[in-house]
């Protein structure tokens, strides 16, 4: 049978060339439009992901339909970043790579110009290039476009979102009229629209699956928290998710770097990826996501443009972003080359309208996911451990000297207490991090949550509750879950019947039912923790509520503490950390910084014409 590729259209060693990549079949958007783009001559609009295969779909084509014994640029193809365009020239020169005399020049801004120019006056056939360094090469008169046969806009939408469209129409004057002009975008807004309008006559229009849709092997879902509680929910979600390899979407370089910044602290293999970081560092920073000595990437949207990593298992929206569109452009960096993904969306209830818009456009339903709870993650590592050691490859060589010793160690152990402990090993880190979890999900379908909403009635008492200060905190290496099974330790009354906690700085709230006050403290009242007395008072009397900014915790001062690092939830004091509780570090609010409220931040994205939620 012959390879489908030959059927196509394309030639052996071309075909040789891609099998060695594992291109077996095309996949559906290379069936599609190889074709039509082999005619060469149509103009062209494919509506596809990323992902999907569009290189190849626009790059074969090319291959065939250019002269390369001639020595001129003759195809332009222009991508919105660096990342993209050094990707689209090195599978070009990979599909190519038993062919001879082809030269593909990757044009980007960030690097050196004087190299580019070396190439393009070598003699080069295939020009990728970002507008902003084409247009300056242009300007310099260091290339000559009259012979360009065939222009490729690839993620169109991406160009006209990051503010291009001047930048293209300049390039596109210097190229003939008679060129054919293909077109390829993600989504379809009324400024792709436009441009398909001006650059082509009639052109073939492809769309894989509806307008504007995402990709079909994506699942969509969305977790409403309240806003305080995102950052641990956003944990659970990664611990519930063993595997998880992901990028994890934030609005500001700000949160972007928070975000990584709390990840490292609590001990996962993260990092952040935006705008202000230079070229090398970006670089780094994606090798070492290629790499998956991440596993974790944290980016702002334009920063995330043309990240092309296959397998990404996970796309997690810490915050959604403010265009419709770039949604679909988030959530299609996973579920590539036909793999299945999850897009995952963590909101507050005021935020539920953006979901529903969102499956307007998208054309998909979100599932309402539940957060984990503490026993559903243990439970999920637990198999995840067991799972690991049944799959491990095990490396006869090199372990076979340990193993006297090994089984020596474990002589006395029979079977089935050997498979307890091994399991225990990390099992225990999340069964001990975890106890006394609270429920993270905020269950706006009561209309209320058993936290929130309850009518203030002043002094402390609201409805049935009534809220106490404690003079113990985060500093004290205290998250929720912690202070709940403390005051229920020391007071004896059941963790059920204690309402809300806030655990701020050096100092918390947290509320017991009305008839349970008295008893609370009177069991406090000897109570030391680490040797200092702790303070309970009905919140309101006398305690920091009613100072404006916040307590400022005379009593604490003595202890060594200094005002200025006592931001609440942002507490930075890492020696703290040192005495207490360590073990674990995947902690669910982080004494380095836990959930901070982002909210009126800069965006790091420049103003736009989108569609805006
Ligand atoms: P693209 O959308 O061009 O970025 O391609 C996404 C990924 O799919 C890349 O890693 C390609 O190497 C891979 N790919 C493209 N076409 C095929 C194919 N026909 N068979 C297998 N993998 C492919």
């Amino acid at each position: 049978m012959n390879n489908p590729f030959i059927e196509l259209g394309i030639r052996h060693d071309i075909v040789n060339a891609i099998s060695e990549l594992g291109f077996e079949n095309p996949t559906p958007i290379q069936e599609q439009s190889i074709p039509v783009l082999l005619t060469g001559s149509n103009d062209f609009v494919g509506l596809a992901q990323t992902g999907t295969g569009k290189t190849a779909a626009f790059g074969l084509p090319l291959l065939e339909l250019l002269d390369f014994e001639e020595n001129h640029p003759q195809a332009l193809v222009l991508c919105p970043t660096r990342e993209l365009c050094l990707q689209i020239a090195n599978d070009i020169k990979n599909y190519a790579k038993k062919m001879n005399n082809v030269h593909v020049v990757a044009v980007y801004g960030g690097a050196s110009i004087m190299d580019q120019l070396r190439q393009i006056k070598r003699g080069v056939q295939i020009v990728v290039a970002t507008p902003g360094r084409m247009l300056d090469i242009i300007n310099r008169k260091a290339i000559d476009f009259s012979a360009v046969k065939y222009v490729v806009l690839d993620e169109a939408d991406e160009m006209l979102n990051m503010g291009f469209q001047e930048d293209i129409d300049s390039i596109l004057s210097t190229t003939p009229e008679e060129k054919k002009t293909w077109l390829f975008s993600a989504t379809m807004p009324a400024e792709v629209r436009r441009i398909a309008k001006k650059y082509m006559t009639d052109p073939f229009e492809l769309t894989m699956g509806a307008k504007n849709t995402g990709n079909a092997n994506i699942e969509h879902e969305y977790y409403i928290v309240r806003a305080r509680d995102k950052y641990a929910a956003f944990k659970r979600i990664v611990d519930f998710n063993p595997d998880i390899f992901g990028i994890v979407f934030c609005r500001t370089k700000i949160e972007t770097q928070e975000i990584a910044e709390s990840l490292i602290k609590d001990g996962y293999n993260a990092d952040s990826l935006h705008g202000d970081l230079s070229q090398q560092q970006r670089d780094k920073v994606m090798k070492r996501y290629r790499e998956r000595s991440l596993q974790l990437l944290i980016a702002t949207d334009v920063a995330a443009r043309g990240i092309d990593v296959n397998d990404v298992t996970h796309v997690i929206n810490y915050s959604l972003p403010d265009e419709i569109e770039n949604y679909t452009h988030r959530s299609g960096r996973t579920a590539r080359a036909g793999k299945t993904g999850v897009s995952i969306s963590i909101v507050n209830a005021k935020e539920l309208g953006k979901i529903r818009q969102i499956e307007r456009v998208i054309g998909k339903k979100f599932v309402k996911a539940e957060i984990p709870t503490g026993f559903d993650v243990c439970e999920k590592q637990l198999f995840s451990i067991v799972h690991k050691v049944h799959n491990v490859t095990v490396n006869e060589e090199q372990i076979e000297q340990y193993l006297p010793r090994i089984y020596e160690e474990f002589k006395d152990f029979t079977k089935e207490d050997f498979i307890k402990r091994f399991a225990s090993i990390e099992f225990n880190r999340f069964l001990d991090y975890y106890k006394n979890a609270p429920d993270l999900n905020a269950n706006i379908e009561e209309g209320r949550n058993r936290f929130e909403d309850r009518g203030e009635r002043g002094n402390g008492v609201r409805g049935n509750f009534t809220r106490l200060f404690i003079n113990l905190g985060s500093v004290d290496e205290f998250n929720r879950g912690d202070l709940l099974g403390y005051i229920c330790n020391t007071t004896k009354i059941s963790g059920r019947t204690v309402g809300k906690i806030d655990v701020k700085g050096v100092y918390s709230f947290f509320e017991v039912q009305n008839e349970d006050v008295d008893k609370v403290m009177t069991s406090f009242k000897e109570a030391e923790y680490k040797g200092r007395p702790v303070r309970i008072e009905i919140s309101g009397e006398g305690t920091s509520e009613r100072r404006e900014g916040g307590y400022r915790g005379g009593d604490r001062r003595e202890g060594g503490y200094r005002g200025g690092d006592r931001r609440e939830g942002g507490y930075r004091g890492g020696d703290r950390r040192e005495g207490g509780y360590r073990g674990n570090e995947r902690r669910e609010h982080s004494s380095g910084g836990g959930f901070r409220d982002f909210s009126g931040k800069p965006r790091e994205d420049r103003p736009e014409r989108r569609r805006r939620f």
